[in-house]
């Protein structure tokens, strides 16, 4: 590993997920090489193509050859924020590991602050988001309520504003490492994870240039793997639903002999429409939430990589272009 030829000097590696960011990476190297070229560490740069189909890679071709702190892997295809992140992680060889987001919306002038957090001994700095600039109400809101929900059933507590903006040491990354499982929600990997802990806060500015990666249903299906990935509430939930209407229909019974008694029947095809729609559109949702854990059973057992890397690039290894 080159960056780690002084030995003498504590080694950060900093990873950065980018998915059609050509416009983002070159400030973005700018501003992390401004921030720590007054820091005493060596680091190394890893930027994780996500299947981009813009000029990223080609920018990352550029900045690799430019500087031997720069490495990036490109993915085979486009594997989401988490495996990519994942995958920075796996190769980072720092005695820290830092991972931001490539569009500047975790601010690299930050990184002094999250190293000095290590420096006095917590192996995990997790940033936490006041605010986003440019974040509408819509996504503010939803947030806001999705970590509450969260919070209250799964057992691991994510302060609202989690972001995957956080520093690890080596000791948590290789724990970290050990965990495998697919559709990920790393911020609950890691509050759950243990070791010393420690926040910092910030309020995210506007992305620099380009638009947000994350369509509605991307948000959707990652908010999902964070409630699936945690908690059994729901499936608990489908159970207590289901005693419950067990108990409400033996009153149904009651009230059906009773009026059949008494000779009180009526057509009733209301109160069985009723029945019907309210129980089938139950047992329906109930599958659906069955189905969703079955579907995480299912990745599980293929056991298929969480991400496979067409080309890596830097420390001299250009050889193997990804175009
Ligand atoms: N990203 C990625 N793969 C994806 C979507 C996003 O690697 O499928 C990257 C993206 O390039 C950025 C980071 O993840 O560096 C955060 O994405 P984005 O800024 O779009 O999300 P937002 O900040 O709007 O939540
Ligand atoms: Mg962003």
């Amino acid at each position: 590993m080159t960056f780690l030829k002084n030995q003498a000097k504590k080694t950060v590696s900093i990873v950065a997920p980018v998915y059609n960011e050509h416009l983002n990476i070159e400030k973005f190297y700018e501003e992390v090489t401004a921030a720590m070229a007054d820091l005493d560490y060596d680091y190394e740069i890893i930027f994780v193509d996500d299947g981009s189909r813009d000029a990223t890679p080609l920018v990352l071709s550029r900045l690799t050859q430019r500087d031997e702190r720069v490495r990036a892997l490109i993915f085979a295809r486009n594997f989401g924020h988490q495996s990519a992140l994942t995958c920075g992680m796996d190769h980072a060889a720092g005695d820290a590991v830092i991972t931001m987001d490539g569009d500047l919306q975790h601010p690299p002038e930050m990184i002094p602050d999250l190293l000095q957090r290590w420096r006095e001994g917590y192996d995990v700095v997790q940033t936490v988001r006041l605010a986003t600039d440019d974040a509408g109400i819509f996504k503010r809101l939803t947030s806001k309520l999705y970590y509450t929900v969260l919070n209250v059933i799964s057992p691991v507590h994510i302060r609202p504003g989690g972001s995957d903006f956080r520093l690890l040491d080596k000791r948590v990354l290789r724990t970290f490492k050990l965990f495998r499982e697919h559709d990920r929600f790393i911020r609950g990997l890691i509050a759950d994870i243990g070791y010393r802990q420690t926040t910092v806060e910030f309020v995210a500015p506007k992305r620099y240039a380009g638009e947000s990666k994350f369509s509605l249903h991307k948000m959707l299906s990652f908010a999902l793997d964070g409630i699936m990935a945690y908690s059994k509430v729901p499936l608990r939930i489908s159970f207590y639903t289901g005693l419950l209407s067990g108990l409400l229909s033996i009153l149904m019974i009651v009230h059906v002999l009773y009026c059949d008694l008494t000779g009180r029947t009526t057509p009733g095809w209301t109160t069985t429409m009723i029945v019907v729609c309210l129980v089938g559109g139950l047992q329906l949702t109930f599958l659906g939430i069955i189905g969703e854990y079955i579907g995480r059973i299912f990745e599980e057992v293929k056991g298929r990589p969480l991400y496979w890397i067409k080309a890596e690039l830097g420390h001299h290894r250009d050889d193997d272009a990804p175009w």
